[in-house]
């Protein structure tokens, strides 16, 4: 009987293909036999294997959205330098895969030259991992692409570099339903809604199915109605989120505002387990207005928790462990950030919902 395709040779038509095909001839072949690596200056990395095999890989910082232009730019360097072989990582630098040392300065020099910015590892800030923003998505209450490029203008020393206590991950998400790493990440900006969606009467009863719409809201705020003799829905305010789910199925409600849509800050939050539990990020700064195209009031909110942070925290301390350390009290006094009441958590649901953490026992 002939023997079933291993999970690389089966053909599906849903998911990627298997990694394991575009894995670096190098990494193939020590794949689970490394020893050791280290940093030898931003944006690089070396590691070695049993076999004294060495890989190099250069990461440079990027956008999300890039044009074919810039991907042919990146495919000619790695055909230049690195055999063809490049990967973007979760944060979307990019990344070139060397076999030999004697290319990594020429490719640096090459990187820098084009525009691209080497660095992102370590104690660095990293590329901002982003959502879709105004570019895509429906429901965004902030463009994305846009704040993110005005913020990284303004830190881009700090992807250079290694100078902080530790790495700093920054994440935006263009409204709560967060595609981003905003829950998780040590700065984020988070886009809002303040207002509930807007019917448009006339447009229900052409565009919506009334029963899927009223499904469509997560917290029961939809209720069928009848305007003018057409049937239609309403929102109860005081139960709405802001989320969007019934503008994705009910077009005749859309949910943007340009007066109350803004942005906020939250800080804290980090996926490792080293030193301390994983924890979600806390809100800091609950609004920021929309401020195309430059965005100024949140690159000034970023950089002032980045500067005290790097002024105060202990070496290694992530930005959550430092407030955890000098208290919340603290953290305002020390970014100088106004304390609201709304940054008294009041939901009481976290202890059942949000407990959770790869250390955490009952
Ligand atoms: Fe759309 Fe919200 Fe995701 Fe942004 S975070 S891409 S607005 S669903
Ligand atoms: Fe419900 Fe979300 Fe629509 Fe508000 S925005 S009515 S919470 S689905």
């Amino acid at each position: 009987m002939a023997e079933a395709p291993s999970t690389q040779e089966r053909v599906t038509d849903i998911g990627p293909p298997h990694y394991e095909k575009f894995l670096h001839p190098l990494i193939k072949k020590n794949y689970g036999k490394w020893l050791w690596h280290e940093i030898p200056r931003p944006g690089v990395l070396v590691h070695a294997a049993e076999s004294g095999d060495k890989i190099w890989t250069v990461r440079g910082g990027t956008a999300r959205l890039i044009s074919v232009d810039t991907l042919r730019l990146y495919a000619d360097l790695a055909d230049k330098y690195a055999d063809g072989y490049m990967r973007f990582t979760s944060r979307n630098n990019v990344e070139f895969l060397l076999e030999k040392e004697e290319n990594v300065q020429p490719l640096i020099d090459e990187m820098e030259s084009n525009g691209i910015p080497v660095g992102g590892t370590a104690n660095s800030v990293s590329q901002i991992v982003h959502t879709q923003g105004w570019v895509h998505c429906h429901t965004s209450a902030t463009d994305a692409s846009g704040v993110v490029k005005a913020v990284m203008d303004d830190i881009v020393e700090e992807f250079r570099n290694h100078r902080l206590p530790n790495r700093v991950r920054i994440a935006l998400a263009c409204c709560l339903n967060m595609c981003g790493a905003v829950h998780c990440s040590d700065i984020a900006i988070l886009g809002i809604h303040r207002r509930p969606p807007h019917v448009n009467h006339e447009n229900v009863k052409n565009l919506c199915e009334i029963p899927t719409t009223v499904a469509s809201c997560p917290t029961a705020a939809i209720r069928p109605t009848t305007v003018d003799g057409n049937p239609s829905v309403e929102v109860d305010e005081d139960k709405c989120m802001y989320c969007g789910n019934c503008y994705t199925t009910c077009p005749a409600m859309p949910l943007s505002d340009p007066l109350n849509d803004g942005l906020s800050i939250w800080v804290g939050g980090k996926v490792s387990n080293a030193r301390s539990n994983p924890t979600f990020s806390k809100m800091a700064i609950p609004f920021l207005p929309n401020n195309p195209p430059r965005w100024p009031e949140v690159t000034e909110a970023v950089r002032t928790i980045l500067e005290a942070y790097a002024k105060g925290a202990r070496n290694w301390e992530r930005i959550g462990e430092w407030i955890d350390r000098i208290g919340w009290p603290r953290f305002f006094r020390e970014t100088g950030i106004e304390f609201t009441k709304f940054h008294i958590d009041d939901f009481k649901g976290a202890s059942k919902s949000l407990m959770t953490t790869t250390a955490f026992k009952r």
